[in-house]
């Protein structure tokens, strides 16, 4: 049924405007942090009558995720973390026709094949001669939105805002960055609430983060006044803590909970922030070479240091950012780094493509670019005035740092002018809380 779906109206496949070869297509699937950067790079260097690029994307506007903890206090910041994909291809190079072909679709991709992705919910099919799997996680969805427009999120999100302003006593799950931002926002918007945050390790945060700046970052919950709880989990399957688990993100005043060490915490709100799932699930039909499966058992896509995935049949697949098994702390800042890598090798092999379809001999033999960890920085956010940084060689810098480098904008301001957009009302920290 599914090969009868109609393909998705794409310019003209047989040649382009000027006569020349058909275009390349490049899919990326995820507007995010890499498929965002990827894109523009794209469309800055190739016309779209030589590479066309088409961005998925299953919400309807770009979600900026790193503010994600402050849109749980704070309305005004929530509605702009949303940033419409309009522009997104402001800084294309213009095709001899005076325009461009590059294009964003919405929607969930559920599956994907040799040479095209299927968008089953609305009946479509994207060719592509390449394509960047840049898909990222989803945590709890109060982190990472659930429904795919801003509207509906937007609505959910109120109710978790109503339940955090009318909430006593707040339990975070997990003291990830996640955990730790949220607590931080929680206690900078209503200092008099009692939060306690669930932890497995312990200090904070996880490996490979040095343990002098966890223990820093835990002091520095303690001092907020949160309440931390090192060493031990909640399982929100387990029986006791189901009427819970059933109503995350909900009110409801004292519910108890067991914790794995059998403490009981009496709490009115709870957030979870732990156990991000990845985004893979529409990779797994893709037929492999029958020994390695595109998916590990983590459930990220297995790639090269190239960012290629790792089955010698798909040189022409990518996975970065998020979704990717490279070991490194997944943060924006890595998944931007190996969008470098991942930008040059695409590049190169696009070059070699567009030689051989004119007929060309190859100049020389392609060689790919490695992604290697040399990101050993991470900022966190503590409410829009405090936090703490992890910088070069194991340097920690407090408040003052933090404050210039995240937690005023939380980066916000220049998402916004990435996006080729204006943000319309400036974010002033803590002017719109609940
Ligand atoms: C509260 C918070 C604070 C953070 N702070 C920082 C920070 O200070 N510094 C830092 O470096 N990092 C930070 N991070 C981490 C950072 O946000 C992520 O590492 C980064 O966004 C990963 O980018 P990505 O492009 O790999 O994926 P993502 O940002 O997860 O994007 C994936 C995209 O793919 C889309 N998608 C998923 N599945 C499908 C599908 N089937 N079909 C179509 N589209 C799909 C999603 O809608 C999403 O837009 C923070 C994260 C959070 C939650």
């Amino acid at each position: 049924m599914l090969n009868n779906l109609p393909t998705l109206r794409v310019a003209p496949t047989t040649g382009s405007a000027d006569g020349q070869l058909p275009p390349i297509n490049v899919v990326i699937i995820g507007g995010s942090t890499a498929g965002i950067k990827t894109a523009q790079s794209l469309v800055k260097t190739y016309t779209s009558q030589q590479v066309r690029v088409t961005v998925i994307d299953k919400l309807d506007h770009h979600y900026h995720r790193i503010g994600a903890a402050r849109a749980l206090v704070d309305s005004e910041f929530a509605q702009q973390l949303w940033i419409p994909f309009t522009n997104l291809f402001h800084c294309a190079l213009l095709d001899s026709t005076g325009g461009h072909t590059h294009q964003f679709v919405q929607g969930c991709v559920t599956r994907v094949e040799e040479g095209a992705v299927y968008l089953e919910e609305q009946d479509r099919i994207i060719p592509y001669d390449y394509l960047v799997v840049a898909t990222g996680s989803t945590l709890a969805p109060s982190v990472t939105p659930e429904p795919p427009n801003k509207i509906d999120y937007l609505l959910n999100l109120g109710y978790s805002r109503k339940g955090i302003a009318q909430a006593q006593h707040i339990l975070i799950i997990g003291g990830g960055p996640v955990g730790v931002e949220a607590a931080g926002e929680i206690k900078h918007a209503f200092p008099e609430k009692e939060v306690t945050m669930v932890h497995r390790t312990t200090e904070l945060l996880g490996s490979p983060l040095p343990l002098r700046f966890r223990q820093q970052v835990t002091q520095r919950i303690l001092d907020l006044g949160v309440e931390v709880i090192l060493e031990d989990s909640i399982d929100l399957m387990d029986e006791s803590n189901l009427l819970s688990a059933y109503n995350l993100h909900q009110m409801i005043p004292n519910q108890m909970l067991r914790t794995f060490r059998g403490k009981t915490i009496t709490t009115d709100w709870v957030l979870q922030t732990d156990g991000a799932r990845i985004n893979t699930d529409f990779l797994c039909t893709l037929q492999t070479d029958g020994v390695t499966s595109l998916v590990g058992p983590n459930q990220r896509v297995r790639v090269l240091p190239t960012l290629q995935v790792k089955d010698p049949k798909y040189p022409n697949i990518y996975a970065v950012g998020d979704v990717n098994d490279l070991k490194c702390i997944k943060t924006a800042t890595n998944a931007l780094l190996q969008t470098d890598i991942l930008l040059r090798n695409l590049k190169t092999c696009i070059r070699a493509k567009m030689d051989e379809r004119q007929g060309k001999a190859p100049k020389r033999q392609v060689k790919l670019a490695s992604f290697r960890d040399k990101n050993d920085t991470m900022y966190l956010a503590l409410g829009p005035q405090k936090g703490i940084c992890l910088l070069p060689m194991g340097f920690i810098a407090g408040d003052w740092a933090a404050r210039f480098l995240k937690s005023r904008d939380l980066a916000l301001t220049g998402k916004w002018r990435q996006m080729g957009l204006e943000m319309p009302v400036s974010p002033s920290p803590s002017s719109s809380m609940t």
